[in-house]
């Protein structure tokens, strides 16, 4: 076995035997390894390996079986993010996400870097529904999904107001709708928004506002996209849909 650092995000842990724990850590260098922490509740590990820490990890790394980490530095806790139960829940369905989203023991320093990079600006206070849009538009093709939201299908005219097929798998312009009786009649705003989450950057990021009513409609594009094309069902991602009928309510109740 190897002893090498790397920077790691804990993704979950879970009990194991008594007094022991598994965690799984989405490793800068190696990918999402499995660690075994013996005497997890007395260890000095304890504290690190909480879902949603990032830290510079020493580890051991075993290609044929369960890792270890021998110590850590520079541990980073998104307090921001732990101390809002709505932000807490949208991270920890990113995470859950990149988890699903590919294979274990593989390395992706691309979707490492997005992804802490994404609870850092969730943990700075940028809008945390907006970032998860970005987040799940962005990581599709990870699923195998490629989805162009810049062009019509057929003539590939762009800026135009487009709207979906998945007939087509992509967008129709006004001359090409007829094309697909059955598509989504969506408002334009929406793929012109898909399209340019596709493509932003976090600097720009700062200047995307989004209005409550237009936010909704991409959700629920997006959840039609992910029930036809990548098919997962998350538990993290049922708590968020409970979470928002739920705060809906409480503020129906308020007013
Ligand atoms: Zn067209």
């Amino acid at each position: 076995m190897q002893t090498k650092e790397t920077k790691g995000l804990v993704l979950y842990n879970r009990n194991y035997r008594e007094d022991d724990k598994l965690v799984k850590i989405f490793t800068e260098t190696d990918g999402k390894r499995m660690f075994f922490v013996r005497h997890a509740g007395r260890s000095k590990l304890n504290s690190v390996i909480q879902p949603l820490t990032v830290a510079d990890f020493i580890i051991k790394i075993n290609n044929n079986g369960l890792s270890y980490i021998e110590d850590y530095k520079e541990v980073r806790l998104y307090k921001a993010i732990h101390d809002d139960l709505f932000i807490l829940s949208y991270a920890s369905y990113l995470s859950a996400l990149a988890d699903a989203a590919i294979a274990d023991n593989t390395a992706d320093p691309q979707l490492f870097a997005f992804l802490k990079k994404t609870l850092e600006l969730m943990d700075n206070g940028l809008d945390y529904e907006i970032l998860t849009h970005i987040f799940e538009v962005q990581i599709l093709d990870r699923f195998g999904v490629g989805l162009n939201f810049h062009e019509c299908a057929v003539c590939h005219r762009v800026g135009l107001p487009f709207d979906f097929s998945y007939k087509f798998s992509g967008l129709l312009c006004p001359e090409h709708y007829h094309e697909d009786i059955h598509r989504k009649h969506l408002d334009p705003n929406v793929p012109y928004l898909l399209d340019r989450f596709q493509n932003v950057s976090f600097e720009e990021l700062q200047s995307i506002s989004v209005k409550p009513e237009m936010k909704q409609k991409i959700r629920l594009f997006l959840d039609d996209i992910y029930d036809n094309y990548v098919g997962i069902h998350l538990k993290s991602k049922k708590f968020i849909d409970d979470l928002d009928k739920w705060g809906g309510l409480m503020k129906d109740s308020f007013q």
